[in-house]
């Protein structure tokens, strides 16, 4: 990846928008330049648009949406913004998370409204830290749903999407302003485009095991479970651009992905009153916190692994996720009629085993929890109890481009670049600088909503100057 003269770019058609990367931020950009009458390109490295939108649940939080006034959930951007601040303690800008608070409904009813994506309030249960029902999810619950909408929506639009098309090279002057870009074809050979305007949509570097080891050094051995076509491209040119990054260190992680069938499950089977054992049978944890930061916990337990134990009722929950049906589907999730039979199938000691029900049941009658979560309210597990074996996991990057409310590059003295925009993992995140301040959907609303603002801006941009 690299950034070369613009004087090098030569004779290359023109297209007013480029976008770089076909995730839920890049078509979601490019109907945003498009509704505003700008000329706008994807590029996409693969050949069928997926990205990590394709792998994750597709839930999108927002507040305030006409979708949870239908149901009476008293929502507005303040409140979210709030739970935003306060998983990430206070260590994000707040001025970008009040930006994705205040325009994440209004996305998500563009969405749905004027682009006829299936979007609807996830109900059942609540994820942690989000003081009210939020996550607005396609039919199947599932974003490769997400994506296909998504894809439909541009194709209706008509906006041209070049797939098998690995951007390699920005062509920049000496005020950075961008001039075009080059990209290789699977059979090697180089096209350029020029351009007025440039997104960039690429997402973040968890699939760049050297930025990982750098930045994120705990998760440098773990398993990514995120899209391979992130490799920080973003960060790479906005490095050659004087660009600056921030929050590198912040990730997604998540504790429940079925091992080794490699499936996301879903933590409703948590937050609904489910818990996590190591081998020994031992709880480790307040699980409740946030599955990002139990990734780190998981991991440090003996074989990087831990059992999700459950029961028949929150498998019920579970099942509005595709994911989940698949893990059942693959056999991921084991039963038995009793705890004794719960150990004996998992092959844990039963002893220790009946001990940590026998002290999270307590806690849910109101004992005091020796991890300190908070048990009020939910139901005892009931036999037949249901298990899954599951490992920690990487699966996006949150830090990256620092960009103002337009979501407009800066450089390193806080200046915009002149005709740079960049939006979802290619941007710096909202999840403050570590594993724990990602609080669930962050990654979505990021995209979506930036997206949105970056496609405007860039579309705005080419129709002024034209
Ligand atoms: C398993 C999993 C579950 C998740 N669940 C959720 C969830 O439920 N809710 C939530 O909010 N977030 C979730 N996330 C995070 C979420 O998926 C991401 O934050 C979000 O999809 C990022 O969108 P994006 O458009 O920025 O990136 P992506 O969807 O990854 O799209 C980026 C695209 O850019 C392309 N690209 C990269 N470099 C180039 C290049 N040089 N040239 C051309 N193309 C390029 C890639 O191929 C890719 O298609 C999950 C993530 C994972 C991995």
């Amino acid at each position: 990846m690299s950034i070369r003269p613009a004087s090098e770019l030569g004779p290359a058609e023109e297209i007013a928008v480029a976008i770089v990367g076909a995730g839920a931020c890049g078509l979601t950009a490019a109907l945003a330049a498009h509704e505003l009458g700008a000329e706008v390109v994807v590029l996409e490295r693969d050949a069928v648009p997926s990205g990590s939108t394709a792998l994750s649940a597709g839930l999108i939080p927002a507040a305030g949406t006409r979708f949870q006034r239908a149901r009476d959930i008293d929502d507005d951007p303040a409140l979210f913004a709030a739970d935003i601040m306060a998983k990430n303690h206070g260590r994000a800008d707040p001025e970008q998370v009040a930006l994705i608070a205040r325009e994440g409904g209004p996305a998500i009813e563009w969405l749905a409204d004027r682009h006829g994506l299936q979007l609807d309030i996830v109900e059942g249960f609540r994820y942690p830290g989000h003081s009210r029902l939020r996550m607005h999810g396609t039919p199947r619950r599932a974003g490769a749903e997400l994506i296909d909408q998504l894809r439909a929506a541009v194709e209706r639009a008509d906006i041209p999407l070049i797939a098998d098309a690995v951007v390699t090279t920005l062509f920049a002057d000496d005020e950075r302003r961008v001039h075009g870009l080059a990209f290789r074809r699977p059979d090697g050979r180089e096209e350029r485009l020029a351009c007025r305007a440039l997104v960039l949509a690429c997402n973040g570097y968890g699939g760049a095991r050297d930025l990982v080891a750098t930045h994120i050094p705990e998760m440098a051995g773990a398993l990514y479970f995120g899209h391979p076509g992130n490799q920080g491209d973003a960060i790479r040119w906005g490095a050659g651009l004087g660009a600056r990054a921030a929050d590198l260190g912040a990730y997604q992680g998540h504790g429940s992905v079925a091992s080794p069938h490699g499936i996301l499950i879903t933590w409703a089977v948590i937050m609904e009153g489910g818990f996590q054992v190591n081998t020994g049978g031992h709880r480790f944890s307040d699980e409740a916190h946030g599955y990002s930061e139990q990734a780190v916990k998981v991991l440090a337990q003996p074989g990087a692994m831990a059992y999700s134990i459950f029961d028949a009722r929150i498998a019920a929950v579970a099942r509005q996720f595709e994911d989940f049906r698949e893990a059942e589907a693959q056999g991921a999730i084991r039963q038995a009629d009793s705890v004794a039979g719960l150990a004996a199938l998992l092959d844990l000691d039963p002893d220790a085993l009946a001990a940590t029900f026998a002290a999270v049941d307590r806690a849910k009658e109101g004992a005091a929890d020796p991890f300190g979560r908070n048990f009020a309210g939910v139901p005892r597990l009931a036999a037949p109890f249901h298990a899954v074996r599951v490992t920690g996991a990487l699966f996006h990057t949150q830090g990256g481009l620092a960009i103002d409310r337009e979501t407009r590059v800066l450089d390193q003295a806080g200046r915009p670049l002149p005709n740079l925009f960049a939006g979802g993992g290619a941007a710096r995140g909202i999840s403050g600088d570590g594993v724990a301040g990602y609080l669930s959907g962050n990654g979505l609303a990021s995209a979506v909503t930036l997206g949105r603002l970056a496609g405007a801006a860039a579309g705005r941009l080419v129709v002024h100057s034209s």
